[in-house]
């Protein structure tokens, strides 16, 4: 296997039009555009393809938007998911349950191979098992890179060796802490009190836990954090969760959080035999979620997805800001290919703010009021009572991104 991704990286192009890095929603969506729009494109995976990620698994119908949009609205569906239109929270000594707008349940691991492959069939090439770091941008002349390109270091996964290739834009996409930009221009901001994420996927966890619903996102919010669950393909339970580390390390170990934070709020604890291997597959972790860069666009390099900045995943929008930037950004990468880096950079700054940064506003205060029990337990009790406030909070993430 790792001779394999050796002999790919030996013979792997060495100049691009156009460079992704990352192979979640928002690099494979900017590759399937970037290749479509007829750019020489490149893909890079750091994991072996179709690796589970830490993610509540639902796709809201905005995301679902961006997917029939790409003309994979079919192909989604033959995941064979789940649709979900009702939400149910417990926490904070209250409780609601409301429909949402029809969105569809589905493992990331399914949903990642299925955009990534679309990709390939566009006309991208991809690369897995291969980290990727982009260079410094050149400080002089006898620096700068040929033909007006920027370089970016590939290294397989057990370093043996390390190639360098060129290209005339960059988009990077690698998620939380976006690794491949540690030595460059971009700096990050981690929010003091973020939480980190946890999550596994219980095998036919429907027959373990047969209060799980169909078709129902499940939201427990307690003190330490918010848990959500939803059945995906197969009769399994995706489970994920945005927790104080404090209150993780207190637990010790992620499935005795998620379990007690399912407990404070209200709804049945995990069973014990989804504590066991074989069960489920191995908790993840991901590092702070609430983040911020100090810039998107700069030399070349234009970033999106988590990578420019995630809040909380609480309303459940972390894929569709993610393939919306994929797709928006494919407009100022032609631009740079073009030549003109000044306009590109500018536009995607813009358009990033505009339609990204602005859709973030309601998750950000839903976060600030979530650290706040008492304001939070207010919350729960209005909302549970006058379910028409709920309708318009819910129409604010219905607020339409355009193209
Ligand atoms: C607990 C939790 C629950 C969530 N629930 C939901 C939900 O229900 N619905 C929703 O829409 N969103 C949800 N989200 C958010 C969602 O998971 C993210 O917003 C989404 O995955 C972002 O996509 P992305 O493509 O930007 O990043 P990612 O999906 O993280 O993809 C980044 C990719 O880059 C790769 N990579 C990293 N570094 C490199 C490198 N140097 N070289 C090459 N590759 C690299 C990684 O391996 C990864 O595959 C949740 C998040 C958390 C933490």
């Amino acid at each position: 296997m790792i001779h394999d991704v050796q002999a790919k990286l030996d013979g792997l192009e060495r100049h691009w039009e156009c460079v992704v890095i990352g192979g979640g929603p928002a690099g494979a969506i900017a590759a399937i555009c970037s290749a479509k729009a007829g750019l020489k494109t490149l893909l890079i995976e750091r994991h072996a393809l179709g690796k589970h990620k830490v993610c509540g698994a639902c796709l809201n119908h905005r995301a679902l938007r961006v997917l029939t949009s790409l003309g994979l609205h079919d192909a989604v569906r033959r995941l064979e998911g789940q649709s979900t239109h009702s939400f149910w929270l417990k926490g904070f000594g209250g409780e609601l349950e409301r429909r949402v707008p029809e969105g569809f349940a589905v493992s990331r691991s399914r949903l990642d191979r299925l955009l990534v492959t679309t990709a390939i069939e566009a006309g991208a090439s991809v690369i897995d098992r291969v980290t990727a770091t982009v260079e410094a941008p050149a400080s002089s002349a006898a620096d700068a890179q040929p033909n007006g390109t920027r370089g970016v270091r590939l290294n397989s996964v057990r370093q043996q060796n390390e190639i360098r290739i060129q290209a005339k834009a960059i988009v990077v996409a690698d998620g939380l802490g976006h690794p491949s930009l540690k030595s460059t221009e971009f700096e990050e901001r981690i929010a003091e009190s973020s939480h980190v994420g946890i999550g596994a996927v219980v095998i036919d966890g429907r027959d373990s836990m047969p209060w799980v619903r169909p078709h129902t996102i499940h939201m427990a919010a307690a003190s330490g954090g918010y848990a959500g669950l939803v059945l995906v393909e197969g009769g399994d339970v995706n489970l994920a969760a945005a927790v104080d580390p404090t209150f993780l390390r207190a637990c010790g170990s992620p499935e005795k959080a998620f379990s007690a934070l399912l407990g404070e709020a209200g709804f049945p604890s995990l069973p014990a035999s989804t504590m066991s291997l074989g069960h489920r597959r191995q908790w993840r972790g991901t590092p702070s979620l609430s983040r911020s860069i100090n810039r998107v666009a700069s030399e070349r390099v234009f970033v999106v997805g988590d990578a420019s900045g995630y809040v909380e995943p609480f309303t459940g929008e972390g894929m569709a800001w993610a393939m919306h930037g994929g797709a928006l950004v494919t407009r100022s990468v032609k631009i740079a290919v073009s030549g003109d880096l000044e306009t590109a950079e500018a536009d995607w700054a813009q358009d990033w703010r505009r339609q990204i940064y602005q859709s973030q506003r309601t998750c950000r205060r839903l976060a600030w009021l979530l650290r706040h029990p008492t304001v939070a337990k207010f919350g729960v009790s209005i909302a549970a009572r006058f379910p028409g406030l709920t309708g318009r909070l819910i129409d604010q993430f219905d607020v339409e991104l355009s193209a």
